[in-house]
């Protein structure tokens, strides 16, 4: 509680201040600013010392918790470290000060990024070309989908409205789809939890326009019947998307476009360790088969034959979802990331993060309820505690575990399972900060029977308690105060 009552509390105290700027003389050409332009008065800011400055926000920081101050293991969010080299890189001079209106002769290294970048992810993916440009992982679903409306109408084929999406889907697919103008037709899961393709079958004719699919999907499970799913659906004419925002465990194991993927768009900010959180900033790549090249939005970087990049548009693009090429500060850091690790440790990230979320599942499967027994992906979903006999829920357990220094899994996501808990450790954690993790997971487990109160009133050490999250999300209050 110290923290936040010092975060209520009015540092501003007038006349204070935390600097001192040569006096301005303006130029004559401001006085001819239209009045209603003007500022009449000085901006109400607190005034207050560096000292005071500089404690809010170290405070601040403390108050939250990320990545850097503990374990996060969020299912469906790839928490994994992000590399401090990937900031020195994108803070580097040469970049950072770059404008997007440069001239391309003058920015040829960061053309050479995008580039390069796009051809590494289209070797880890097996997917042809590339586009930078979308800002998040959502909005490469958007534009995703923009190249599959795009690639059926060029051909004449405008009846295919209707896009199939699985019961298990993350929410963005059928949102993307909705935003896009396709109607959303729901495939079932069967009870281990894969896409039943005998409730595909009779989905398929000449109305659909493809198949948005994630694999692993959101219950961390390989759709093993990919193959098959991906005949029957170019069979009747559809396309097939891949939903990549959690590719972890596939890298540099197999391969979306070996697996008969024609678009899917990846989260740089989860799987290639850029940072995220709080809303961004992101960036969500979209790949496509060479068939469907021509559709990708635009800006392009196009190099010439004296190995000149430019920037161009294309007749046949899906159109233009970003302003200039996307979100530059990401694209760098995942490139950083990628080349850092090489050829050989790309290999290694898709199998560490299975065996650190297996290893997790099993030591831990005699205290929670575990629905789905089999081997998974890089994560798994829990159906709360074994023990039912207490009134303990998901959410309590997700809150003690804040009180033991580690950030909640995912919980009540995905649907399916009432009191889900969704656990994705990924592979940048040692095996310490595993075996902590699960150790706490079991004491939570023994206290929700020996003390159920303690887990009912957590968290009890955090700078705020239990919140109105829906309100905290949907009307959040960014200011300390009104007039500011
Ligand atoms: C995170 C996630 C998304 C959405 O990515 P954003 O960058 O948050 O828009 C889509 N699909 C799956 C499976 C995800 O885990």
């Amino acid at each position: 509680m110290k923290y936040y009552d010092k975060l209520i509390f009015e540092l501003s105290k007038e006349g204070r201040q935390g600097f001192s700027l040569p006096s301005v003389t303006w130029p004559d050409s401001l006085s001819s600013l239209p009045s209603g332009l003007m500022r009449a008065k000085a901006p109400a800011l607190p005034q207050v010392s560096e000292l005071d400055v500089v404690r809010h926000y170290t405070n601040l920081s403390q108050m939250n918790f990320g990545v850097d101050s503990g374990f996060y293991p969020l299912g469906s969010c790839t928490m994994k470290y992000n590399p401090k080299i990937n900031e020195e890189i994108a803070a580097h001079p040469g970049f950072a000060g770059l404008h997007p209106m440069q001239p391309a002769y003058s920015v040829q290294g960061a053309l050479r990024v995008y580039k390069e970048l796009s051809a590494s992810l289209s070797a880890i993916t097996g997917m042809a070309e590339f586009t930078l440009n979308p800002f998040a992982g959502a909005h490469g679903e958007l534009t995703g989908l923009m190249v599959i409306r795009q690639y059926h109408i060029s051909r004449g084929d405008t009846k295919r409205t209707r896009i199939i999406v699985p019961d298990s889907a993350h929410g963005t697919n059928p949102a993307s789809a909705a935003v896009c103008g396709l109607d959303i037709v729901q495939v079932k899961s069967k009870s281990n939890g894969l896409v039943d393709v005998e409730d595909l079958k009779p989905l398929l004719d000449d109305t659909i326009a493809g198949i948005m699919m994630t694999n692993p999907n959101t219950l961390g499970l390989f759709e093993k019947d990919i193959k098959e799913i991906a005949a029957l659906v170019h069979e009747c004419g559809g396309l097939l998307y891949y939903d990549g925002a959690n590719m972890n465990p596939l890298v540099g194991v197999v391969r979306p476009g070996d697996m008969g993927f024609d678009v899917m768009h990846l989260n740089l900010h989860k799987t290639f360790s850029t940072p995220h959180g709080g809303g961004g900033p992101g960036a969500g790549p979209v790949g496509v088969a060479a068939h469907l090249a021509a559709y990708l939005p635009v800006p392009r970087v196009v190099e010439d034959e004296g190995g000149m990049l430019y920037v161009e548009g294309c007749e046949d693009s899906c159109g233009m979802i970003s302003g200039f090429m996307g979100n530059f500060g990401v694209l760098l850091r995942a490139y950083t990331y990628i080349l850092m690790l090489g050829r050989q440790n790309v290999r290694m990230v898709g199998p560490l993060s299975v065996l650190g979320a297996n290893y997790i599942k099993e030591s831990l499967k005699d205290c929670y309820e575990l629905p789905i027994p089999s081997i998974c992906k890089h994560e798994f979903v829990f159906d709360g505690l074994k023990d039912k006999s207490t009134d303990v829920t998901t959410l309590d357990v997700a809150k003690r575990l804040l009180d033991y220094g580690f950030h909640a899994p995912t919980i009540y996501f995905p649907l399916l399972f009432h009191q889900a808990i969704m656990i994705e450790p990924t592979e940048t954690e040692s095996k310490e900060t595993l075996d902590s993790f699960i150790e706490i997971m079991k004491h939570i487990a023994a206290e929700a029977i020996a003390d159920p109160d303690s887990l009912k009133t957590a968290p009890h050490t955090t700078p705020v308690r239990r919140l109105d999250e829906t309100t905290a999300a949907r009307q959040p209050v960014l200011r300390y105060s009104k007039e500011v």
